[in-house]
């Protein structure tokens, strides 16, 4: 039977009377990988805040493996800790190693002990293809590797959902494509994503839903090839024909 990890219905989110999500419904199976795209300003970044519980929900429903995160019986923590998410901005803290960058949410949380987790983000930097960078401080990464370490650390905690929005916005071209391949190797595991991204290639051939969004609104949704070669909103293909 296809679980549901992720069914969001209704939300609307609003700062003072910028209503900025409106009625959005979506539901996510496990092992599916839905990209959204549209343009700047079009509320892709404050859905996927308010998926994790870091924005608060105007109005809607929000289930995370039919945890409605939004009820005060549910600890959202407990929640959140299942859900991965990485940033535009890597977020690494600059005082800390890579190991440590890793290592500290799982000790913290009490996931694990210091030597579980250790082991652990000897593995994930191999996935990602950093282990001689285990000892190094983030400053002294480039853009795509700091962005690795990211999505390592992410991976620490065990998530069974992952979260992305923009992870190749703020890299050199040249970088782009190495986290992409390591975010592709993952949607290949069967993991859960939500993939907010400018990167079309990616959507079209590893997507398996692209959601459209403008407007606090989904305009259109469906498989990469419904969306990129026939979509049927105005609204789609008018930003299609400035992306593509
Ligand atoms: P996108 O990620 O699609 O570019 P965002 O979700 O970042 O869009 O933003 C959607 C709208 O919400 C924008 O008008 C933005 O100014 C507004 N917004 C986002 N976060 C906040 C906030 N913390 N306070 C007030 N307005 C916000
Ligand atoms: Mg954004």
């Amino acid at each position: 039977m296809v679980k549901t990890k992720v069914k969001v219905s209704d939300l609307k989110k609003s700062f003072g009377t910028n209503e900025v999500l409106k009625e959005i419904n979506v539901t996510v199976t496990e092992g599916e990988v839905v990209c959204i795209i549209g343009p700047s300003g079009s509320g892709k970044s404050t859905f996927l805040r308010c998926l994790n519980g870091l924005e608060e929900i105007s109005g809607g429903k929000v289930e995370i493996d039919d945890f409605d995160i939004t009820d005060s019986e549910t600890d959202i923590n407990k929640v959140r800790q299942d859900i991965g998410m990485v940033f535009q901005h890597f977020n690494l803290f600059p005082h800390l190693t890579v190991a440590e960058n890793i290592v500290l949410a799982p000790v913290e949380l009490k996931r694990m002990t210091k030597e579980e987790a250790h082991q652990k983000a000897v593995e994930l930097l191999e996935v990602v293809g950093l282990s001689e960078k285990i000892d190094v401080y983030p400053n002294s990464l480039s853009g795509g590797q700091k962005q690795r370490v990211a999505i390592a650390r992410a991976l620490a905690m065990n998530p069974d959902i992952m979260l992305f929005d923009e992870p190749t916005s703020a890299l050199d071209p040249e970088m782009v494509g190495e986290v992409l391949e390591v975010m592709k190797r993952l949607a290949k595991q069967g993991m859960t994503m939500i993939v907010v991204t400018h990167e079309m290639g990616f959507a079209r051939e590893v997507g398996d839903r692209v959601i459209f969004m403008d407007g606090g609104y989904i305009v259109e949704e469906g498989t990469p090839e419904a969306i990129f070669q026939h979509a049927k909103q105005p609204r789609t293909q008018d930003f299609l024909n400035k992306v593509l």
